[in-house]
């Protein structure tokens, strides 16, 4: 028997499909059909029901292989199955894990990466980042976010929230890799590269969300950058449009001390997360990004609202802001996602380096080992994400959800043995695992194809000498001297 509609069959090693019950299967297959998962199982009752006739096994070289130490040699040309039947991808040699869900980031920041570390967060600011930020062109931020795709693709991750300016940009090189993205352009009652004022900001969102109706991979989203930097009015009137638009209402909130400390003096000692459920802003859609200073009762009320909070670890713990109560915040119900934040504060947009520090750093703020689990922080990368995005086809590969998946070479010593897959993939992996990245059943990295064309639709040795020209024109321009 033999289903027409599969287009790609997958054969995994280890598969983690974050469904409910939290399965993981050896030896499965996974079908794919229209960019979406058809049916996983056992390889071998998947192949009977969705091969086609003949043998497909690994070995028979029918397939196209990555990362196994038993697969024919790699290539990076995708090799077609005979006719009929759907393409053969073979991963018998990985541990396959769903996209991972960046659920924020500013990712044209990979350009100032390394540039200003370890200084207070004003010095930082003031002569570092503003300066180079004040010269950026829609070009710039291309390359920019260009780059910060090539390095989430080949992490793993398949998904991102973004938040910068000129954010068709973001979009634009989000299609090229073949991410999923969710980009916006940060509203503020100041002008900014984008735009004059916040009616132009505001007309700025409602124009891209309409723009990108229809698009596949982009969906934007509507992001104040934070409580104290945007009027009321504008907290206000870009949550009403979130909500006419349907799409997640973000802001940065309660990451530092200063940002209460301003907050509470233009609004008579109210707290950010005061000021949203004052202005309406509070409630399933929004996303409060960094969570670090949240009180109990401020976690309680937020999970009232069934708003959900995108953890940062890394760069909460670089920039010395403290570390949010996730434990807390899970044991209330509040939707916990992850984010890298942008290069310049982390410095890399590595999603597994933020889920090893995501239960790494809870169990050190809880003096609990228990706080977070690895499986708990693999959700936050998965399933949390998805829920903060909206998303919920996303971070699963159970039947139904969206065929977006990584590959982890389980050969890499760091990975061997495999007593527990999820421990493994959030203790042990470092990222450099990865062997191949999935969006939508489409393959958008392939470290086989290194260092000429791991991404399809890049031309990554153009796109690294265009960062140095880039590297070389910013700091030349702003005057910037790199640290050591
Ligand atoms: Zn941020």
């Amino acid at each position: 028997m033999t289903a027409s509609h599969c287009d790609t069959l997958v054969k995994c090693g280890v598969l983690v499909l974050q469904d409910e019950q939290r399965t993981v299967l050896r030896d499965a297959g996974l079908a794919v059909a229209d960019g979406r998962v058809l049916a996983v199982g056992p390889w071998t009752k998947m192949r009977d029901v969705y091969g086609p006739d003949g043998d497909i096994s690994g070995s028979s070289g029918a397939a196209d292989s990555v990362g196994s130490p038993e697969s024919a040699p790699h290539g990076p040309v995708a090799r077609e199955a005979a006719a009929p039947g759907p393409k053969l991808l073979d991963l018998s040699g990985c541990l396959v894990l769903p996209g991972l869900v960046n659920a924020h980031t500013h990712a044209a920041m990979t350009l100032f990466r390394g540039l200003g570390d370890d200084l207070p967060l004003m010095r930082w600011l003031t002569e570092r980042i503003w300066p180079l930020e004040k010269i950026l062109t829609p070009e710039l931020v291309h390359t920019g976010a260009l780059l910060a795709c090539c390095e989430m693709a080949a992490t793993g991750t398949t998904c991102y929230a973004d938040m910068y300016a000129f954010s068709r940009q973001s979009a634009a090189a989000a299609r090229r890799v073949g991410l999923r993205a969710m980009p916006a352009d940060g509203l503020l009652t100041s002008a900014t590269l984008s735009y004059q004022g916040p009616e132009a900001g505001l007309e700025l969102a409602e124009t891209l969300i309409a723009e990108f109706r229809d698009d596949p991979l982009v969906r934007p989203v509507v992001m104040v950058h934070t409580v104290h930097t945007a009027s009321a009015e504008l907290i206000a009137r870009s949550h009403e449009l979130a909500v006419a638009a349907d799409v997640p209402w973000m802001t940065h909130l309660a990451e530092s001390r200063s940002e209460i400390e301003r907050t509470r003096a233009l609004y008579d000692g109210a707290r950010p997360l005061d000021v949203l459920e004052r202005l309406g802003a509070l409630d399933e859609r929004t996303v409060l990004v960094h969570g670090v200073r949240l009180t109990d009762a401020e976690i309680d009320r937020t999970a009232r609202a069934g708003a959900a909070v995108v953890h940062n670890p890394v760069s909460n713990a670089k920039l010395a802001n403290g570390m949010a109560p996730t434990a807390r915040l899970l044991a209330a119900g509040v939707g916990v996602g992850l984010g890298t934040d942008g290069a310049a504060s982390n410095n890399t947009l590595n999603m597994f380096k933020e889920m090893r520090m995501a239960a790494q750093t809870a169990k050190v703020r809880d003096l609990d080992p228990e706080a977070v689990s690895a499986q708990a922080a693999l959700d936050m990368a998965t399933l949390g994400g998805a829920r903060c995005l909206r998303r919920p086809g996303l971070g699963t590969l159970a039947p139904g959800g969206a065929a977006d998946l990584c590959a982890l070479d389980l050969a890499a010593p760091g990975l061997v043995p495999l007593h527990s897959p999820v421990s493994n993939a959030v203790y042990a992996a470092t990222g450099a695992e990865v062997r191949l990245t999935m969006v939508a059943g489409r393959v958008v990295y392939r470290a086989d194809a290194f260092p000429h064309s791991p991404f399809p639709g890049v031309d990554y040795p153009a796109l690294l000498e265009e960062v140095r020209a880039v590297r070389a024109f910013l700091l030349r321009r702003a005057g910037v001297v790199p640290t050591a």
